[in-house]
């Protein structure tokens, strides 16, 4: 239909180089939709009239080098007006010319509009408060949830104590948290968020975790959040929490392969390194709540990065409280050279 319309206006505006060009749509007949196309320029000759639906017919040899075209506009219009069971008549003098198109479709009831219009809510502007302490997991989140809600406004925090700053400055429909972060974890930042009296008191929060062990659901709930979602995550399964409690039904975009990506490789790597670094200095000081707590960190990131024999070998060192560095930084190698 665009194009039909476009051509037709084009043609309008191209061959009345003065003068007026008006649109009509008439859909008072339930079952035709009328449309003119009325201008008053140069007008169309008796005798060429006929040929202007042919392809490549223009109505003198001189009209390409004038008015530029190539006499193909007029044929696709017939054409995909054939394909849509309607007509196109002209009606030209040298006072201008009028294109008339009909088309049978009908009015859709008010039904089918209002359907229509629920499916496009997820267009709408929401807001998304992203609250991760680790880097790659922080710009990856805000990607993949602006590559499903194309309009949302996504924010990200690296702990609880920003995410409550953020609440006071914008407005948001849902946070989406994670567990273990330095300064305020994601339970301390919920109760904190559930005990105001501030407008954001209910805001939905699902929580983000790398274990999803019954104790862990448990204390998400306890500590007032609305639901939770083991990290890394299936993307259906965000968007389908997110849809439910944002009350949308955004449909999962799933063309994103976002691991074969370099800008994400870059600052997971950046971060590991940096990460390793930390590690060999916690150990060299006994810190074994430091060791943990960077262990637990990579382990997230490489099993988001899809990195599953890293993520496994950091998992039995943290089960077993026993780093072995030498085969972290191979293991690294390997897998950010792998496809
Ligand atoms: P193009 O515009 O590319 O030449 P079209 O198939 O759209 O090709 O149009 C074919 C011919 O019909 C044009 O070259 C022109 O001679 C004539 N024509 C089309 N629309 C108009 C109009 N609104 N007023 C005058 N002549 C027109």
């Amino acid at each position: 239909f665009q194009q039909i319309m476009l051509n037709l206006i084009d043609n309008a505006i191209k061959f009345s180089p003065e003068g007026i060009v008006k649109v009509e749509l008439d859909c008072s007949n339930n079952k035709k939709l009328l449309i003119k196309v009325i201008d008053n320029g140069i007008g169309i000759n008796k005798k060429k009239i006929k040929e202007i639906f042919n392809p490549y017919s223009q109505e003198k040899t001189n009209t390409s080098r004038q008015y530029g075209g190539t006499g193909l506009g007029l044929a696709i219009c017939d054409q995909i007006i054939q394909l849509m069971a309607g007509e196109i008549n002209v009606a030209s003098n040298s006072n201008g010319s009028t294109f008339i198109v009909k088309i049978p479709i009908q009015i859709a009831s008010k039904k089918v509009i209002e359907d229509d219009l629920l499916n496009k809510v997820d267009l709408k502007s929401i807001g998304i408060l992203i609250v991760e302490d680790d880097e790659l997991n922080g710009k990856l989140f805000k990607d993949l949830i602006k590559s499903q809600y194309i309009k949302a406004n996504v924010d990200w925090v690296k702990n609880g104590v920003e995410a409550i700053e953020n609440l006071f400055k914008s407005s948001y429909d849902i946070i989406l948290m994670d567990i273990e972060m330095p300064l305020k974890n994601g339970y301390e930042t919920s109760i904190a968020i559930r005990s105001t009296s501030k407008p954001f008191q209910n805001i939905p929060i699902i929580g983000m975790t790398a274990h999803i062990v019954e104790d862990v659901v448990e204390k998400c709930y306890a500590s007032g959040m609305n639901d939770c979602i083991s990290k890394p995550f299936q993307l259906e399964a965000l968007v389908n929490k997110i849809n439910n409690l944002c009350k949308l039904e955004t449909k999962v975009n799933s063309d994103n392969e976002f691991n074969s990506n370099e800008k994400y490789i870059k600052i997971f790597s950046t971060n590991f390194l940096a990460d390793l670094k930390k590690l060999e200095k916690c150990e060299k000081n006994n810190d074994i709540e430091g060791v943990l707590s960077i262990l637990h960190k990579i382990k997230g990131s490489s099993f988001t990065m899809g990195y599953e024999s890293l993520g496994n070998a950091i998992s039995q060192m943290e089960q077993k409280k026993l780093v072995d560095l030498e085969l972290l930084e191979k293991l690294f190698h390997q897998s950010i050279n792998q496809k």
